[in-house]
């Protein structure tokens, strides 16, 4: 049995720890062994509208909101503090989120990145301007919205509390986060670097752990928060968007996905197959984008089939501190519960390719863990096609035409990600405009780039993040017309 080093952490608000008005604590623990690794405050509504009130006046008067270069530099430390502390980050993210160590610092490595691009955007938020006649000119100003609360889900913690806080930030917003809570560690990890930049004015960054019922519909409903930005499932989305209508915030809602990683027959397969593979075992499939629908051409289907399953079972399945390991367990016992529940499903109605259970030999019998599962054409209309599994589920689907291929595409409600593989670059073309998706990749997947959007289309979301889009939605534009008649 292994033993991690339990730290503790308090909420941060108004440049201070402290621990909830309620005294009371939440323990964060690794769902590879089911070990405690973290001990932070389980938050009360009395907390959070502390967060807010210092995060409105530290809007209104600190040195921030008017100060892009300040902003920048701010950012910029902070991203080389996170450097330097790169590999202590990257085991906590590891221990509570269960994913590979490897994985671990590449998502540090991300957020670093969000944060260094987003420092330099600060500087150079362009507005526009007008010269409507002889002695009118308009311009356009682009301006930060306020007090933004941030809503990150436990999948990616680390990457993306910057891609979505980032912007807000070099926008020049205060925010107050609500981290997902079985990963609030790493969240209040990063605040500590921040802390030490000694540039953040008080009350600009705050971050406030709890349960979402609790401290995130305090934040929702909260009169003086302007915008919310949520990453996570679409059901609480839907929730926000009508918490949010009584006092009309600003939203952006980076919801759930089933997207589609199309390859034809032409493609380069041995290129494909390990973009698929990735596509959706990666973070053992707890990813928004993942490419949890093959899409393949018939002709070339029962070869990439066979080359798949070998490819799932020579993963290796365990512990994120365990170096061999390249797949952890799913997030928690909750977790473990849905994504079994949608594989029986699955075996009722389709030909189960590999996979298919728990994994309970040894030590992983005390974790979360899943083996790779494929299933290979499931009906069109069953649950593990439609809905989004988040775990290492792929479904197989085949198609014999082009315009198959597109309507297979999309056929769900969502339209977040997709992919085409093709050497053909008309047919790319053409399959990438018609897909209905915020992105699609040409021959890679998951190319998910702090300078590049990614949002969705249909149920998948409101708004675009990362790129400048991505900062664009952080501000309000001002009009101000100049009269010199
Ligand atoms: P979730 O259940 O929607 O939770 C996300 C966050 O919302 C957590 O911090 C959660 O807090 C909080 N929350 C829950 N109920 C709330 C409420 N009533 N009011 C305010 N906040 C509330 O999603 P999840 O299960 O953590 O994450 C998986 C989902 O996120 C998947 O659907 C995935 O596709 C989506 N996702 C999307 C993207 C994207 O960019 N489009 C990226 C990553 C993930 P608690 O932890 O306390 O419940
Ligand atoms: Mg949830």
């Amino acid at each position: 049995m292994r033993n991690h080093l339990i730290r503790t952490y308090q909420n941060y608000i108004n440049g201070e720890w402290r621990p909830s008005a309620s005294g009371a604590r939440l323990t964060v623990t690794c769902p590879g062994d089911g070990q405690p690794v973290a001990d932070v405050p389980k938050s009360v509504p009395e907390d959070m509208d502390r967060a807010v009130a210092a995060a409105r006046h530290a809007f209104e008067t600190a040195d921030w909101a008017f100060n892009p270069r300040l902003r920048s530099k701010a950012m910029l430390v902070w991203a080389a503090k996170l450097r330097d502390n790169l590999e202590d980050l990257a085991t906590v993210l590891c221990l509570e989120t269960g994913k590979p160590m490897g994985e671990a610092r590449f998502e540090v490595n991300g957020a670093i990145n969000q944060l260094e691009y987003y420092a330099a955007a600060a500087r150079t938020l362009y507005g526009a301007a007008n010269a409507v006649d002889k002695n009118t000119l308009s311009v356009l100003a682009r301006e930060p919205v306020g007090v933004v609360g941030g809503i990150i889900p436990w999948n990616y913690p680390v990457t993306l509390f910057m891609r979505d806080m980032a912007p807000a930030l070099a926008a020049g917003n205060s925010i107050v986060v609500k981290p997902a809570a079985i990963t609030s560690a790493s969240a209040l990890a990063l605040l500590q670097e921040a802390e030490k930049t000694n540039l953040f004015p008080a009350g600009i960054l705050n971050c406030v752990t709890g349960s979402g019922s609790v401290v995130g519909e305090t934040l929702i409903a909260h009169p003086d928060v302007d915008m919310i930005s949520f990453t996570g499932s679409t059901g609480v989305g839907r929730h926000i968007m009508e918490v949010a209508a009584a006092t009309m915030k600003k939203l952006s809602l980076e919801l759930g996905g089933k997207s589609p990683n199309v390859i034809f027959a032409d493609a380069d397969l041995d290129k494909a197959l390990p973009y698929a593979l990735k596509a959706i075992f990666t973070n053992a499939g707890q990813l928004c984008t993942v490419g949890s629908r093959l899409v393949v051409e018939e002709s070339v289907a029962e070869e990439m089939v066979a080359r798949l399953k070998a490819g799932a079972e020579a993963l290796r399945v365990g512990h994120g501190l365990d170096p061999e390991t390249t797949m952890g367990p799913v997030s928690s016992e909750g977790q473990l519960r849905d994504v079994m529940g949608y594989i029986e499903e699955g075996k009722a109605h389709a030909t189960l390719v590999t996979g298919g259970y728990r994994i309970t030999e040894g030590e992983l019998a005390q974790g979360c863990f899943i083996a790779p599962t494929i299933f290979l054409n499931p009906p069109a209309d069953s649950r593990i096609v439609q809905e989004e599994i988040f775990g290492p589920v792929l479904v197989v689907q085949t198609f014999r035409t082009e315009e198959e291929a597109i309507a297979i595409a999309n056929n769900t409600k969502y339209g977040l990600a997709s992919a085409v593989w093709t050497r053909n670059i008309d047919r790319a073309m053409r399959v990438a405009r018609r897909i209905r998706a915020g992105s699609c990749w040409i021959n890679c997947y998951n190319r998910l780039l702090p300078e590049c959007e990614t949002g969705g289309y249909k149920q998948s979301g409101i708004d675009r993040a990362g790129g400048i889009e991505g900062i664009m939605k952080y501000t309000e534009v001002k009009h101000i017309l100049v009269d010199f008649a």
